[in-house]
């Protein structure tokens, strides 16, 4: 049975990124079966994430770790423990965040996922400007309403914002917590545990249904007991502001069996291999001309993973870049690519299953080919 086909809805070659609107990732054969065992008795919630927690604390070298629906309710969870903590007297007067509830960034992290700090009721202090931060103004920004600053990891994010270490020097020595957000920072998977148990910051939240390959609505909260503790009191199954980012027996083990998968692949092998496909892939979409293409690194979001970049010469080609896109998505098999400016697309080789790097070239070409056969009869020239 294809169950997408019976609703009609289309399947996609994803040769974009872990996007959570092209379904985040796909789950290996060991984490859908922990799942559907997980699906096939009841349990003690509360007993449950307690020892899954344990196992994944443990497998990332983290004093604790919690499980959570994603990596946004990762900050909404981690930003409540660092404003209201686990103090019952506050949690009874929430959404009352009390005393402590501004939360600095940088302005060069200002993401969209902030949003999930914000609906906790806390206030976000930014600091820097998108091209510079110093460390005067991270000092500057400190006060008694200061709950933690937010730290949003990635080499694209990089510039404009001060080194990690530096920052958690500064917080700690006012007293105050670093939350990482480090939801795509995988591979490496030793960025499970280099954020908090070697760099210090007090919490990291990564998704589940990105690279670890874990349920697409999980994700991993690690770091100190105490407010890895503060993050499960808000949480389900307690009737909290947390309760409704709700997570499940099935999220709880199958995101356990991805980290283990995870941690246990040879991930050197992996990226030699993505490296393979795209020397392929340049090697038949460049053609010296209208046409080029190459290797691009690192990738979207930071990670030490290779694309490949392809470039449009328009007038060449009659295509633009979001043109060659449309073409893309709209074909058969759809195929899902990145924009990258007007004039280019990128493709991405770590969401394909085996062979597809294949079908996605072909569609590339058979799209590109269509077009200069069009234009060719519209004004005589070629690409
Ligand atoms: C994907 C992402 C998120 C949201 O993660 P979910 O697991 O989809 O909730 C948050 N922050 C960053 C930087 C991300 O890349």
């Amino acid at each position: 049975m294809d169950i997408y086909a019976d609703l009609g809805v289309r399947r996609v070659i994803n040769a974009d990124a872990r996007l959570t609107r092209l379904g985040g990732s796909l789950m290996a054969e060991p984490v859908r079966a922990a799942m559907d065992a997980a699906a096939r008795s009841y349990v003690d919630m509360f007993e449950l994430q307690a020892a899954v927690s344990a196992r994944l604390a443990e497998l990332t070298n983290n004093e604790a770790a919690h499980v959570c629906t994603g990596a946004a309710a990762g900050l909404f969870l981690t930003t409540m423990a660092c404003t209201v903590g686990s103090d019952m007297r506050q949690i009874a007067r929430l959404p009352d965040l009390g005393d402590r509830d501004e939360v600095i960034i940088h302005c060069a992290h200002r993401i969209p996922y902030d949003m999930a700090v914000r609906l906790t009721g806390a206030r976000l202090v930014t600091i820097g400007n998108v091209l510079q931060t110093s460390p005067w103004e991270l000092e500057a920004a400190i006060g008694p309403r200061t709950a933690a600053v937010l730290y949003i990891a990635g080499e694209h994010l990089a510039r404009g914002a001060l080194p990690l270490p530096e920052v958690v020097m500064i917080a700690h020595a006012h007293g105050v917590p670093v939350i990482v957000d480090a939801a795509a920072q995988l591979p490496p998977p030793e960025n499970l545990w280099r954020f908090t148990r070697d760099i210090g910051a007090d919490l990291a939240v990564f998704s589940g249904g990105k690279d670890m390959g874990g349920p697409q609505a999980s994700g991993l909260i690690v770091g100190r007991a105490d407010l890895v503790a503060a993050c499960a009191a808000h949480c389900s199954p307690n009737q909290r502001l947390g309760r409704p980012m709700k997570v499940g027996k099935e999220e709880m083990v199958g995101l356990l069996a991805a980290v283990e998968r995870y941690l246990g692949m040879d991930h050197a092998a992996r990226i030699a291999r993505f490296e393979q496909i795209v020397a392929g892939w340049v090697d038949a979409l460049d053609d010296g001309d209208g046409v080029r293409a190459r290797r691009d690194f690192p990738n979207e979001a930071g990670q030490p993973t290779p694309r490949a970049l392809i470039s449009l010469d328009t007038a060449r080609c009659g295509l633009s870049g979001a043109e060659l896109r449309e073409r893309l998505w709209g074909g058969d098999p759809r195929v899902a690519v990145a924009a990258a400016g007007a004039d280019a697309i990128s493709i991405t080789p770590d969401t394909l299953e085996p062979g597809e790097e294949l079908l996605v070239v072909e569609a590339i070409r058979r799209a590109l080919a269509q077009e200069t056969a069009r234009f060719r009869l519209a004004s005589g020239s070629a690409c």
